[in-house]
């Protein structure tokens, strides 16, 4: 499962800020993933600062840790090392996610 260093790794310093407040301000929208197999794919639309919508893919490799795959629109994704923020947003978004069902899958098993 994905957590916050794995998130911070695959980010540089401005875009895990960046996309961190992006989550928090509720600009992720519908998100959902196929976690059927050990490589999750998520899909999400976020919101930029000026209203634009950006559609993002990612492939997450659950065994390796690692992100298999990543795309987003925006003009800054792959300009600099690491993914960008909205990406990194989604991932916020994921987090979530991943731990809710466990919570969920723990309380079925009792
Ligand atoms: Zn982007």
């Amino acid at each position: 499962m994905i957590d916050k260093t794995a998130i911070r790794a695959l980010a540089n310093q401005a875009s895990y800020i960046d996309g961190k407040n992006l989550y928090q301000k509720g600009a992720v929208l519908g998100f959902s993933v196929d976690d059927t197999t050990e490589i999750h794919f998520i899909e999400a639309t976020v919101l930029g600062e000026e209203g634009e919508e950006y559609e993002i893919f990612l492939q997450y490799d659950t065994t390796m840790k690692w992100m298999e795959d990543s795309h987003c629109g925006c003009e800054e994704y792959g300009t600099y090392s690491g993914l960008c923020k909205h990406c990194i947003a989604v991932l916020f978004a994921y987090e979530v996610d991943q731990k809710e069902k466990q919570i969920q899958y723990q309380m079925e098993k009792k």
